[in-house]
């Protein structure tokens, strides 16, 4: 890190700094400038650099401190400068290789999660998704079908092949889930669950890891390096929207976000126009801008009959819109230059 001093900060103020570094152990660097005196200080582990930072950032003369590495390292491009590819069953993501992820919000019932799993295999979605656990912002809508629902939703892929995408909202569920989904998401309410990022790490199947709608990018990429550092670097991150002021849509799709995570990581990751734009109305647009935008992937909600939808069923497609959208989004990808991965496609 870099110990700004003030403008004309006094030669004790320099050394004062400098003792405590040295009492701490570690080598120092002063550059003198004309105005600014900057020490550089070197040797500080990774789990100290934070408040020691914050430590230095008091003693008198002090202007900032600026670290030079990234708070995350696993997580980002400092660690692997190639973007990574990651699957859900045989469905990649990133370097090059688009993969969709379509299905309802929830598992309702077998006919519905059969019927949706059909859908989503012939407009060439690549990955089912359904909750069996429902984050809910009130406690009195319908919470999900729990275990019975991962039975379906597992009934669902042997029907059509699918891998399949279901959300864990509590440390608790991990051992069951993990059991029968291909693939473990983290919702946007649990971005931030310590935890719950931690046992993901310890899980050997891919994490979906989605924006918390209150997170910045850096604050995402830290609660994806949780899970890298507990030993899984399949994750793929998630963009799904962030709390502004605008109305017209449920939340602001960030994709100025998307393209800045994708500087910093290289982690594959996609965008989740549903929850984003709250309306089906608007998830083409978004959809087609998200991978314009650089995204390895969409996460889109279809569901058979959004009419009868237990959770979501504004923001849903119907098996038909989510084909038209499939035929949109096929040119697209191709004059991008990137690979659309769909199951009859290998
Ligand atoms: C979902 O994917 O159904 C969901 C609840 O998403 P989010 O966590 O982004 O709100
Ligand atoms: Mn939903």
């Amino acid at each position: 890190m870099i110990i700004v001093m003030q403008a004309g900060a006094s030669e004790p103020q320099i050394q004062r700094v400098v003792a405590r570094l040295t009492e701490l152990g570690y080598e120092h660097h002063i550059s003198y400038g004309v105005e600014h005196t900057l020490i550089g200080a070197v040797g500080a582990p990774e789990g100290e650099k934070e408040a020691l930072a914050g430590q230095l950032s008091l003693l008198p003369g002090v202007e900032r401190v600026v670290p030079i590495l990234r708070p995350y390292k696993l997580v980002s491009r400092e660690h692997a400068t190639e973007p990574s590819v990651v699957r859900i069953g045989k469905a990649p993501f990133g370097r090059g290789q688009v993969s969709i992820i379509a299905g309802p919000c929830a598992i309702e019932s077998e006919k519905q999660i059969l019927e949706a799993a059909k859908a989503v295999k012939a407009a060439g979605g690549a990955v089912l998704r359904g909750g069996a656990y429902k984050p809910r912002t009130s406690p009195y809508t319908f919470q999900g079908m729990g275990e019975p629902g991962l039975q379906l939703l597992s009934a669902a892929r042997e029907a059509t092949g699918l891998p399949i995408l279901t959300e864990v909202t509590d440390v608790r569920q991990l051992e069951e889930v993990t059991r029968v989904a291909d693939s473990v998401q983290i919702g946007a309410r649990n971005m931030q669950n310590y935890d719950l990022l931690r046992e993901c790490g310890q899980i050997s199947k891919p994490v979906v890891l989605k924006r918390g709608f209150a997170a910045t990018v850096q604050e995402w990429l830290r609660a994806a390096e949780y899970i890298a550092a507990a030993g899984n670097l399949d994750i793929i991150l998630c963009e799904r929207g962030i709390r502004t002021f605008e109305t017209e849509t449920r939340f602001t799709l960030d994709l100025g976000g998307l393209a800045a995570a994708k500087l910093e990581t290289h982690l594959p990751i996609i965008a989740d126009p549903s929850h984003a734009t709250g309306t089906h109305k608007l998830v083409p647009a978004m959809a087609l801008a998200a991978l314009a935008a650089g995204a390895d992937g969409l996460m889109i909600e279809m569901h058979p009959h959004p009419d009868r939808a237990l959770s979501d069923g504004p923001q849903s497609l119907t098996p038909k819109r989510l084909k038209t959208l499939m035929d949109q989004i096929r040119p697209l990808v191709a004059a991008l230059g990137l690979e659309l991965i769909s199951p009859e496609s290998g």
